[in-house]
């Protein structure tokens, strides 16, 4: 994914629709969760295995695929407004992640940083 490239294809489409008067991070960031919450609602109600299958219901599957295409449209809007490199952010985080959850501690277990033993 080109996150620079589609951040500015964004800014374009906002630009262009006078929308930009619209898109605050408090609203760009509500949307997202709004979005998160139509992503979830496909999944609401299904048991595990049946999440798992989703790609065998072909209507569902394209609208999870939709609802998570909005949900990144939002987070790269969100970023793009507040100034945040999302890679360099994603790549951090990830690597504190790392730190946080040690392999020999975290692994196989579901259990969140603060519970593991040392
Ligand atoms: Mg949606």
């Amino acid at each position: 994914m080109n996150i620079d490239a589609i951040q500015e294809n964004l800014r374009r489409f906002a630009e262009a629709r006078d929308w930009n008067r619209f898109h605050s991070p408090k609203n760009m960031a509500m949307a997202l969760i709004v979005e998160a919450a139509e992503l979830l609602e496909h999944f609401q109600w299904r048991t595990e295995e049946e999440s798992w299958r989703l790609s065998t219901h072909p209507e569902d599957y394209h609208a999870v695929r939709e609802e998570i295409a909005d949900v990144q449209i939002y987070l790269l809007r969100l970023a793009d407004l507040l100034g945040i490199d999302l890679e360099r952010a994603v790549l951090e985080k990830m690597d504190k992640n790392a730190e946080k959850y040690p392999v020999d501690l975290a692994k196989g277990n579901a259990l969140k940083y603060d519970r593991l033993r040392k």
